[in-house]
């Protein structure tokens, strides 16, 4: 049987893209692997960013590393990279890491690094969406698993 094509975070992966150079390995990787037919993404690090790098959050459809600089335009043009791969491979599913000024797509943080998080969503996400891609978060992965 054909697997469905899904975007997912290369963090959720266990690929060190992390602003922190770490990553966010899923405990149900395996799983994940086996039913899907995977197209990694990591909108940061396609927007030009480095690994490591200052954390950044959403201000509005603004972002800011934690050190002031506007990182808007890296942010776009990842967000924007990732969108190309999902087109020109007619995806329609992706599976993103919650609460990151990215890919977040429930939750972010409150642009004041206080670790406060809002309900909202990343850039990668807010664009995705716009061009009908349904997103789930890592925490969602039972209704991710329903849509096979
Ligand atoms: Fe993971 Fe997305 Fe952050 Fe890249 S931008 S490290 S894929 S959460």
């Amino acid at each position: 049987m054909m697997k469905s094509k899904l975007l997912i975070s290369a963090c959720l992966c266990g690929k060190n893209t992390k602003y922190s150079g770490g990553n966010n390995l899923l405990p149900g990787f395996a799983e994940i692997e086996e039913k899907f037919d995977l197209y990694l993404v990591c909108p940061e690090v396609m927007g030009g960013l480095s690994t490591p790098r200052d954390p950044s959050e959403n201000r509005g459809d603004l972002v800011f590393s934690d050190k002031g600089k506007d990182v808007t335009k890296e942010f776009y043009l990842g967000a924007q990279k990732a969108l190309e791969i999902a087109l020109e491979n007619d995806i329609h599913l992706a599976l993103l890491k919650e609460s990151s000024p990215s890919c977040g797509s429930h939750k972010i943080y409150d642009g004041t690094f206080s670790g406060v998080k809002i309900a909202g969503q990343g850039v990668a996400v807010k664009l995705l969406q716009k061009h009908n891609i349904k997103i789930f978060s890592e925490e969602e992965i039972d209704l991710l698993l329903l849509e096979k």
